[in-house]
């Protein structure tokens, strides 16, 4: 007996994507809309290894859960459905950035339609991000800088270039801070985030490298380039 398989980051996005463009209600089961999301996430691509109920995604389930995002909008007048409080998040990222969370949503549906194979553990990694992040782009994103045959020519080149591996923004270096331990460690980020270049090969000048908090700056919520990093920091010192 196939198991009930909640919602992921991806499904919840793209299914907020067909409530903002259906003036934020709910699409019915018989809308062409909620028919080819069925389609798609039947495909299975973001639950690998697991069984799949029969009624999985099924369009009916599309308008229950879009039921559920329309309703959990703070506008809605009526009464919240169960799982309005747990949708509400998504939702709220429509409104505040309905352009970016589209383009996300179109970004998704495009990797999908690529049938990618991900590995079963693929979601553990995104889980705890919030709506505006994460999810299967942040995830092939993430993997791609840690390839680690880029990384070493990365790494290689900054130490036969500078002698150091330091943060090109804050210029922090952890083997200078942390001693041995820190030794031949820096995060390699890209400049261009997977969505903008495709998953094409990337050259050397696309990797910039940068600390942990710097890193994970550039990747909260809505990505922002290294340069903009360093422009914030700057502004928010004063500077
Ligand atoms: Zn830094
Ligand atoms: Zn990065």
């Amino acid at each position: 007996m196939a198991q009930r398989i909640g919602w992921l980051h991806d499904e919840l996005l793209l299914a907020a994507d067909l409530v903002s463009r259906n003036h934020w209600s709910a699409v019915r089961a018989n809308n062409p809309a909620a028919e080819e999301l069925s389609q798609l996430l039947r495909q299975g691509t973001l639950h690998p290894g697991k069984v799949l109920p029969d009624d999985f995604r099924s369009p009916w389930s599309i308008q229950r859960k879009t039921f559920d995002l329309a309703t959990s909008d703070p506008s809605y007048q009526g009464k919240a459905t169960r799982g309005a409080l747990r949708d509400a998040g998504v939702l709220a990222a429509f409104r505040r950035d309905v352009n970016g969370m589209q383009a996300a949503a179109a970004e998704v549906r495009r990797l999908l339609l690529e049938n990618l194979a991900l590995p079963q553990d693929w979601s553990t990694d995104v889980d705890n991000l919030s709506f505006d992040e994460g999810g299967v782009v942040e995830y092939l994103g993430r993997r791609r800088e840690r390839s680690s045959r880029l990384r070493e020519a990365k790494i290689s080149d900054a130490l036969k270039s500078r002698g150091s591996l330091e943060c090109e923004i804050c210029q922090f270096d952890f083997s200078a801070f942390y001693g041995s331990r820190g030794d031949r460690y820096i995060e390699v980020h890209h400049r261009t985030p997977l969505h903008a270049s495709g998953s094409t090969h990337s050259s050397l000048k696309e990797l910039v490298l940068l600390c942990a908090n710097c890193h994970r700056m550039c990747h909260r919520g809505n990505w922002i380039t290294p340069d903009e990093l360093g422009a914030m920091i700057r502004e928010a010192r004063g500077a």
